[in-house]
C-alpha cells in the first residue's frame, strides 16, 4: 500500500479507534452482541471515515455485521479504496484476544477486492483490553490454515463430524 496511506491511517487511528466504538454503542442486537466499525476510504482524492454498527434485532431475523454496513456507506459515496478497517467487540471466546470479521465479512472483503494489505484493527470497548492489527492477508493465511487442519482431522476421524 502507498505510504501516503499509511501516514494516513496512522494520523486517524485515535479517531477511528474513537468511531468504532460510538457506532459499537448503537449496535442492535436481541443479544447485547453489540459490533462497531469505523473505516479509513479513499477516493482517490480525499479521505472519508465511515462507522457502521451491527444489526440482529431477532434471533430468527437477519443478520447485518458492522463491517459490511460501513462498506456499504463507503461503497455508496463512490469511496472505495479502503485503507483500514477498526472493528469493536466483544471476542468470542476465552482463546481470541479480539473479535475478528466473520467469514461472511471475509467474504464480502474478497468481493469487494480489499487490497491483501489493507489495515484491520480489531480492538475491545477499552483501552486498557487487548488489541490486535494485522493485515487482511493475515487474516485470510488464518482462516486457510483452519480449514486445513480441520480437513485433516475430518480425514483422521470421520465419525466425528
Ligand atoms: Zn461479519
Amino acid at each position: 500500500m502507498d505510504q501516503k496511506h499509511v501516514d494516513k491511517y496512522v494520523e486517524e487511528k485515535q479517531t477511528l479507534v474513537r468511531l468504532a466504538r460510538e457506532a459499537q454503542q448503537r449496535g442492535i442486537s436481541y443479544r447485547g452482541f453489540k459490533v462497531g466499525c469505523a473505516l479509513l476510504a479513499f477516493n482517490g482524492q480525499e479521505y472519508k471515515i465511515f462507522q457502521g454498527a451491527n444489526m440482529k434485532p431477532f434471533k430468527q431475523g437477519p443478520k447485518y455485521c458492522a463491517e459490511g454496513i460501513a462498506l456499504g456507506s463507503a461503497q455508496a459515496e463512490h469511496y472505495n479504496f479502503i485503507v483500514a478497517i477498526v472493528v469493536a467487540g466483544q471476542p468470542q471466546s476465552e482463546y481470541d484476544k479480539t473479535l475478528h470479521p466473520c467469514l461472511e465479512c471475509v467474504d464480502l472483503f474478497l468481493g469487494f477486492r480489499l487490497g491483501l494489505d489493507t489495515i484491520i484493527h480489531t480492538i475491545c470497548e477499552s483501552d486498557q483490553k487487548p488489541t490486535e492489527e494485522f493485515l487482511f492477508v493475515d487474516q485470510l493465511h488464518n482462516l486457510t490454515s483452519a480449514m486445513i487442519s480441520l480437513t485433516k482431522s475430518r480425514e483422521s476421524n470421520p465419525a466425528a463430524f
